[in-house]
């Protein structure tokens, strides 16, 4: 899931923007969200009297709805509410990070665009006449076609590092001389190739259904070789004999059996 913030004075064109991008991706059969901070307090989504409504106001944590495919969930209470010190460094702060943790597993988007998350710690987009925050990226204004052009470049190279850097087994372990984010950087712009990652060229992977075995392209053999040492990367393994430091431990044979 590619994340990528905007920001902007009020009637700057963000949302206009985020919705000629959302439009230009589903166009292409992504999967696109986005999520909205609003500075309005205490502002409701709901109808004041509605069932709810009143579930919300008697206490409790989170409210769903369901009719007809489409589904809300109102959070009352986030796991931790707090505003990051100015210039902390990070994640999204843990409101936000929570809200992208529920889209994520709820629709699993490719993109996942946030507006007006100003002080979260992502790349971000400025938008018009505003000063940079920590973490701008590009800044684009929207009644110039260029620049408007210029950021659809930008998102495009994103998504293909992206696409690179989920096919990886994202250890950093660094045998390619680089870490995971800066080897699907050079692989998006053809400095470098996908098998050049050692984890993934020097795999023999077999899977076995009923003692019959599987013929897997490529494709998914990368994607099961890179999602299983993402698994068991070695910072999750217990240390190795002979105490040998976990970080620098090469797992060098998975075995996962699977019976019912
Ligand atoms: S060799 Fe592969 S797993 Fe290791 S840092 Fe490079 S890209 Fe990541």
């Amino acid at each position: 899931m590619m994340l990528l913030g905007f920001f902007g004075h009020s009637n700057s064109g963000k949302t206009t923007l985020i919705d000629r991008l959302v439009g230009r991706y589903r166009r292409r059969g992504l999967s696109v969200a986005v999520l909205k901070h609003t500075a309005h307090r205490g502002f409701e989504l709901d109808s004041e009297g509605t069932d709810s409504w009143r579930h919300g106001k008697a206490g409790a944590a989170a409210v769903g709805l369901l009719a007809e495919g489409r589904a809300a969930l109102l959070l009352h209470r986030l796991p931790r509410q707090r505003r990051p010190r100015p210039g902390a460094t990070g994640a999204v702060p843990d409101d936000a990070a929570s809200l992208v943790r529920l889209v994520g597993e709820a629709v699993s988007p490719d993109i996942l665009f946030l507006e007006g998350f100003k002080h979260a710690a992502l790349e971000k987009v400025a938008v018009g006449d505003i000063g940079s925050l920590p973490g701008t990226v590009l800044r684009v204004d929207p009644a110039s076609r260029r620049s408007v052009a210029a950021m659809e470049r930008f998102i495009d190279r994103r998504l293909l590092v992206q696409r690179v850097a989920d096919r990886l087994p994202g250890i950093d372990c660094g045998r390619c001389g680089l870490d995971c984010a800066r080897f699907a950087a050079a692989v998006a712009d053809r400095r470098r190739r996908p098998e050049q990652c050692v984890n993934l060229s020097d795999i023999r992977l077999s899977v076995r259904v009923d003692g019959e075995e599987l013929r897997l392209g490529r494709f998914p053999r990368e994607v099961v070789a890179s999602a299983l040492l993402g698994l068991v990367s070695p910072l999750k393994l217990p240390r190795a004999a002979g105490g040998r430091a976990r970080a620098s431990r090469r797992i060098r044979r998975v075995e996962i059996r699977l019976e019912r």
